[in-house]
């Protein structure tokens, strides 16, 4: 069996060296069991010297192959490289900053032979801040009751995919990628292990607060249309109320004749009821958004740099 480890990098002229090196490791334990390795390294369009250092790596280790893009496209694009250009019958998708412990793909591997066409790993939340847990919780309760497929909190992109998994993946031509959520969308048997996450060896997370909101809303928004639907029940409701509401005081103006105070409950009414259409307007933005860049039809990335013959993704 042939196994491609795709490792998107962004900056990681630190630690790639060292990831590559475990595994290699790895790589010389599976080669009695009869698995080869492949490397798929995919520079996001580092700032640093990633580039370099994946040249030098290739130079060295014949199973090396990189993909260098023009700019930072995203880890999302890196991924999707990363798989294009794969060519095992396992796909290992793993970050380069060594988060991922590459002692566990054996353990993946041993799982796949069992039959299962995705290996999932679950890193615990040992060791993270009780805040950062908690709002994870939070956010996988809320979310998972919005969209279609399920997510799982402490699942991420670390998980071996057999390479029906991998096509069926890249079947999906979207241009705003949820990896999360595409994996568990494409389905097929899987089994699921924990393990403990590591801490980043060297540089630094890419990750800010603005940008872990932006992702956490990606994720409900890219799966189905139910803020949609949501906004449309909202609506209903509060027409009722208005309709009870109008109701009573016409009735109370027929009985009692009309009296003119009634300041509170206009601006009451005024604010809330703007606030709840200025949430529905940005809902039904955030989607012409999603199709106004599908609609564009651009590519996911540009590559700038390959030791990979096929360059078909230069203009996809
Ligand atoms: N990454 C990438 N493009 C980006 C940001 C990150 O390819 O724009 C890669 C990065 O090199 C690493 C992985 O994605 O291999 C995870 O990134 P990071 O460690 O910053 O995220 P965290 O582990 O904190 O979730
Ligand atoms: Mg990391």
């Amino acid at each position: 069996m042939l196994i491609s480890i795709v490792a998107p990098c962004y900056n990681e002229e630190d630690v790639l060296a060292r990831f590559h090196e475990e595994v290699q490791k790895v790589a010389e334990e599976l080669l009695p069991l009869g698995h080869d390795m492949e490397f798929v390294y995919v520079d996001d369009g580092s700032r640093d010297r990633t580039l370099a250092v994946l040249e030098d790596l290739a130079d060295l280790d014949s199973r090396v192959r990189y993909v260098s893009f023009s700019r930072n496209f995203g880890k999302e694009a890196a991924l999707l490289a990363g798989l294009r250009h794969a060519s095992g019958d396992s796909v290992i998708v793993m970050d380069a900053d060594l988060q991922h412990p590459p002692e566990l793909i054996k353990r993946m591997v041993a799982l796949r032979e069992q039959g299962h066409d995705q290996v999932i790993a679950k890193r615990t939340r040992t060791g993270d801040r009780l805040t950062r847990t908690l709002t994870a919780r939070l956010y996988y309760r809320l979310v998972n009751r919005l969209v279609d497929v399920e997510l799982v909190d402490g699942v991420g992109d670390f998980r071996l995919l057999s390479r029906r998994v991998v096509d069926a993946v890249l079947a999906l031509t979207e241009y705003n990628r949820f990896s999360k959520g595409l994996f568990a969308w494409v389905g097929f048997p899987s089994t699921t292990f924990e393990y403990q996450n590591a801490a980043r060896e060297a540089g630094r997370s890419s990750w800010n607060l603005r940008g872990l909101l932006n992702y956490g809303l990606d994720g409900l928004l890219s799966f189905n249309n139910r803020p949609l639907r949501a906004a449309l029940w909202l609506g209903v409701g509060l027409l009722l109320c208005a309709g009870l509401y109008t109701a009573w005081i016409v009735g109370a103006a027929l009985v009692n004749g009309v009296q003119t105070p009634g300041y509170v409950t206009i601006i009451t009414a005024v604010t809330a009821l703007s606030g709840v259409q200025m949430v529905m307007l940005g809902v039904i933005g955030e989607y012409t958004g999603r199709i106004y860049y599908e609609v564009k039809g651009r590519p996911h990335f540009l590559v700038k740099a390959t030791n990979v013959e096929r360059t078909k993704d230069l203009i996809p």
